[in-house]
């Protein structure tokens, strides 16, 4: 395919700085994203599918200890940014609601943020900690939206009404849905939809 219609594809990423503290991070001299969810919904998994490779996040064993805002670069044009997936259980209560603030604080504060990308299990129902933290986000006027994963997990049945039960439990609180994307890192299931999607609000960037 002529490179110019794969302009959304990602060619390289690379791994810039982890931050622990917002004013840290990188110069935001580019449109970010920044890629969030509760531990173990498969964020790590994505990254590495969505960037073509095995190891640019490291598929944690200890999941939430490492309490760093991570930047890569991807293709010199955007930043995507990992943060620490929260909710680890073995996490004391102290330093989850440490690392919440820490991520608040990042996501209201960085300019150049394009759109928080939420990752949510497809097969898991609406989890209360996933529903406060998108009313927040609507709270401080944070755009986002939400990643389903692991669809590749769910039968033909189930994909008929995961979507449709999550809406249901969203619209209690919301007028209207976000955008959705449903993914499967394991069948690649969503990546391109997902990249023309930032390819295309890459363009709405204003520095
Ligand atoms: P993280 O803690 O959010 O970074 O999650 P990981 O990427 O480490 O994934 C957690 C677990 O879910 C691992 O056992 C992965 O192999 C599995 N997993 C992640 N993504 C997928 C997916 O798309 N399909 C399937 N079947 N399993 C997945």
């Amino acid at each position: 395919m002529p490179d110019q219609e794969r302009r959304w594809d990602i060619k390289e990423a690379t791994f810039v700085k982890s931050s622990a503290q917002p004013s840290e991070s990188p110069n935001p001299d580019r449109p970010e994203y920044a890629f969030i969810g509760r531990s173990n919904v498969g964020k790590s998994s994505l990254l590495n599918m969505l960037v073509g490779r095995t190891s640019l996040a490291k598929t944690s064993s200890t999941p939430g200890k490492t309490q760093l805002i991570n930047h890569f670069d991807v293709d010199g044009t955007w930043y995507l940014v990992d943060l620490p997936g929260f909710g680890y259980a073995k996490v004391s209560k102290k330093d989850r609601a440490k690392w919440m603030e820490v991520t608040k604080r990042y996501l209201d504060t960085r300019p150049n943020l394009m759109c928080v990308m939420m990752l949510v299990d497809s097969r898991i129902p609406a989890q209360n900690v996933d529903l406060e933290f998108m009313a927040w986000m609507g709270s401080v006027g944070l755009p986002f939206v939400l990643v389903f994963t692991k669809v590749d997990k769910l039968n033909k049945a189930e994909r008929g009404t995961f979507l449709p039960a999550y809406e249901e439990v969203m619209l209690k609180q919301w007028h209207k849905m976000p955008p959705v994307f449903v993914t499967s890192s394991n069948s690649s299931e969503g990546r391109e939809v997902l990249l023309r999607f930032v390819a295309q609000t890459n363009g709405l960037y204003q520095p």
